[in-house]
């Protein structure tokens, strides 16, 4: 484990073709009742080796259990009807047929946290978990009981803080909360969004982390990438105020993004994850492609707090090209370790 630049991803590993339909997100499982607990098992654990294999310091569960970083935490909840559903624009770019709020939300038993043991068992590495964050869980819903994205979001808080600290009493050492949707929606983001995910982190122990990007590589994120312009300045618009937040880590996206680097002066004093992976391209960064975007970012975040990372998840990727991009992260940081080890003659 590299205490200095420890590698990790933001989410999600592409699936083994026998547990389910790979090249694609919201996949069906191959398997029911105890041989789909059992298949996702198996996933899980060979998905942690990978991760060791490549040299990945800090790991996490490649959301091998999940149909989808967002509708499966969602489907554990009471409150929501996935029967009544309703054509919505997911953050504000594309449509999506999505489950209602009927009720009072609630959370009857832990949704992760069996996954979590049963990784912790098999994995002496630090261990990271994602859960979406409340403002990406309303944006992937239709509410016809709250009337409030807020009251709905502060609702979601409460119920996203039992879950991380049961995650964290099961030896999760990262929890995550993944936050796209903070990109999208600046007002609220500062209104209440970063309340909203300070109230889910309250009263933790373990480290917290926000992921924030521009999407997977799909097709929708891809076309509307391409109308921002040649300057990125979405993160503007919120980091001093998750500067101020409690958060210990901020995920960013920053390989062959138009983000200016120079944002993350914003956020001075949080640790840094910063996406040196494209999860939009087949091609596989070169090692010295991953350590060009580390360099870059150490302008602006010192050597202990930088954690190079990939842009998003990974599982709509080929397990060939991830695992070649696994490798090249953990060799490009390897790089730029060495660098900062090595004295300037
Ligand atoms: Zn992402």
């Amino acid at each position: 484990m590299n205490s200095l630049l420890p590698t990790s991803t933001a989410g999600s590993l592409p699936k083994p073709s026998w547990l389910a339909e790979p090249g694609q997100l919201w996949s069906a499982w191959r398997w029911q009742d105890d041989e789909l607990l059992e298949s996702k098992r198996d996933a899980l654990r060979l998905s942690l080796h990978e991760q060791e294999s490549a040299g990945i310091d800090l790991v996490s569960d490649g959301e091998q259990t999940r149909q989808h970083f967002v509708t499966t935490f969602i489907e554990h909840l009471d409150g929501v009807d996935f029967e009544t559903r309703q054509t919505v624009r997911i953050r504000d770019r594309y449509d999506a047929s999505v489950p209602t709020v009927v009720g009072a939300v609630s959370r009857e038993k832990p949704v992760f946290v069996e996954d979590a043991a049963f990784a912790r068992q098999h994995t002496d590495r630090q261990l990271k978990w994602a859960l979406p964050g409340p403002m990406t869980m309303i944006d992937t819903l239709y509410d016809s009981y709250y009337g409030s994205r807020e009251k709905l979001a502060w609702e979601f808080a409460g119920i996203l803080n039992q879950e991380a600290k049961e995650l964290e009493a099961a030896g999760v050492d990262i929890v995550q909360f993944d936050e796209p949707a903070f990109n999208v929606f600046f007002d609220e983001v500062n209104d209440w969004g970063v309340a909203a995910l300070e109230r889910a982190v309250e009263g933790l122990r373990c480290e917290t982390a926000v992921h924030i990007c521009y999407g997977y590589g799909i097709e929708a994120n891809i076309e509307w990438k391409k109308t921002l312009g040649s300057a990125w300045l979405q993160y503007e618009r919120f980091f001093p105020l998750l500067q101020r937040s409690s958060l210990d880590i901020v995920s960013l996206e920053c390989q062959h993004s138009r983000v200016p680097m120079d944002l993350i002066e914003l956020i001075r004093g949080k640790k840094v994850m910063v996406g040196a992976i494209d999860v939009a391209t087949n091609e596989v960064e070169t090692p010295e492609e991953v350590a060009d975007v580390l360099r870059n970012a150490l302008r602006f975040v010192d050597a202990d707090k930088l954690y190079p990372s990939t842009n998003c998840g990974m599982a709509p990727l080929s397990r060939e090209v991830a695992r070649g991009k696994l490798n090249a992260l953990s060799a490009g940081a390897a790089l730029v370790r060495e660098e900062i080890l090595t004295p300037a003659i």
